[in-house]
């Protein structure tokens, strides 16, 4: 367990709004002046602190998100982007060009996995899709033409946990950069620190918490990140998702309280994750001792944030699955929908949801059938009184 604690650094940065406010000024402007023809020729050229061009170059109020998101992921910058997607997208086109090749975890969200798969090849790049637990098989697929190896830190949905620290010395071999989505794990795991270059967050996750926003961020060193926002080559200020000041601020009041919300996501999670173990029912959490990762977690984890609020259950059929999702929400567990991090409990079943993109063979694959059920375990503090309702869910879908 590492002592490095993300959130004191978040918490140390101190931007004041135009007239000394506690929160910086949203900056309503799409444009921005210039008072000499020399000053705006140089920021076309280069990145100057404190100058703006264009929004969506960059703005004041995704600067500040930028930061703070940066200082949490202890990465010299970052850029935010209109969506997790955004995010992705603009970094993995960044680095690849026509004949490169990526190696990616097989156990991603479903929407990266379809970019991979379905868009990145008509641009000549290709994907191969790995179990990313496997070391042996990702040296095997090591090529001259690889330039990314990308993972999830807790996959998507079965919540393996990669070691990206082993990851990092296969990419140190053939120069390929490791790119890890965190979106999972918001301050209970920092990826740069154990050797990933790139960090990506889907923002409308733990990080906003609201589920009233979409939005993304690339966490990384300043080379790369100019490097996107290049007026002629970059891929985040050409392909154009960087992401709106009203949003930029709203997230940046959200992520100073992320802190509270991960250990509260975590304690209620590793609750309900102990009570299903004792009711003998198939449940996935890195918490618990019998997931295959626990003592990686254990190590590479930062103290006090506990183990995450994402649990996976396998509730036995399909026809009790179709029947529990429903119900539960009708029994006020909390909502059947998509998506993740929210301050209220959410499920779904990913196998018709968040990772149908996937090959039928792949999910078999990894395990993902029909009756596992992803939770995001919100942060309610009467957690007993949610254990109770799904308790009772069970008994009436004859789960128990
Ligand atoms: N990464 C992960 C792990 C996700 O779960 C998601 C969305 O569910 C994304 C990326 C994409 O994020 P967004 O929906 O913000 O584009």
């Amino acid at each position: 367990m590492n002592n490095w604690n993300p959130a004191n650094n978040i918490q140390d940065y101190l931007v004041f709004g135009e007239f000394g406010g506690v929160n910086p000024s949203i900056t309503d402007s799409s444009t921005y002046t210039f008072l000499t023809a020399d000053k705006m020729s140089e920021v076309f050229e280069k990145e100057i602190e404190g100058c703006y061009l264009y929004s969506r170059h960059m703005n004041p109020s995704g600067h500040f998100l930028s930061q703070a998101l940066a200082l949490m992921e202890n990465t010299e910058t970052a850029h935010v982007t209109s969506s997790g997607m955004a995010a992705i997208s603009v970094a993995i086109l960044g680095i690849c060009s026509q004949g490169d090749e990526i190696i990616s975890s097989r156990t991603i969200y479903g929407g990266t996995y379809a970019l991979f798969q379905n868009v990145l090849p008509r641009f000549g790049i290709n994907t191969k899709f790995v179990d990313i637990l496997n070391m042996e098989e990702v040296k095997s697929k090591i090529t001259p033409k690889t330039k990314v190896i990308y993972l999830e830190t807790m996959s998507n949905p079965m919540l393996e946990i990669a070691d990206i620290r082993e990851i990092k010395k296969i990419a140190k071999t053939c120069g390929a950069k490791v790119v890890v989505d965190n979106t999972f794990t918001p301050l209970i795991i920092t990826p740069y620190n154990l050797g990933a270059d790139i960090v990506i967050h889907s923002l409308t996750k733990y990080i906003n918490g609201a589920s009233d926003a979409v939005a993304g961020c690339i966490c990384s060193d300043k080379e790369f990140i100019n490097s996107l926002k290049d007026v002629n080559s970059g891929t985040a200020m050409l392909l154009g998702p960087t992401l709106d000041s009203f949003r930029s601020s709203s997230i940046l009041k959200n992520l100073h309280t992320l802190h509270i919300r991960m250990i509260q996501h975590s304690k209620n999670a590793l609750f309900i994750a102990n009570k299903l173990s004792e009711l003998g029912m198939r449940v996935i959490y890195p918490g618990l001792a019998n997931h295959p990762q626990h003592q990686l977690f254990k190590e590479i984890m930062n103290e006090g944030y506990g183990f995450g609020g994402m649990l996976t259950l396998d509730a036995k059929t399909d026809t009790i699955t179709h029947k529990l999702l429903p119900l539960m929400q009708d029994k006020l567990v909390g909502y059947y929908a998509v998506s993740l991090g929210f301050y209220k409990t959410l499920f779904s079943n990913p196998k018709n949801s968040t990772s149908s993109e996937l090959p039928i063979e792949l999910q078999n694959e990894m395990g993902m059938t029909d009756s596992i059920i992803r939770f995001s375990f919100g942060i309610d503090m009467d957690i007993q009184r949610t254990f109770d309702r799904m308790k009772s869910c069970f008994e009436e879908v004859g789960l128990l």
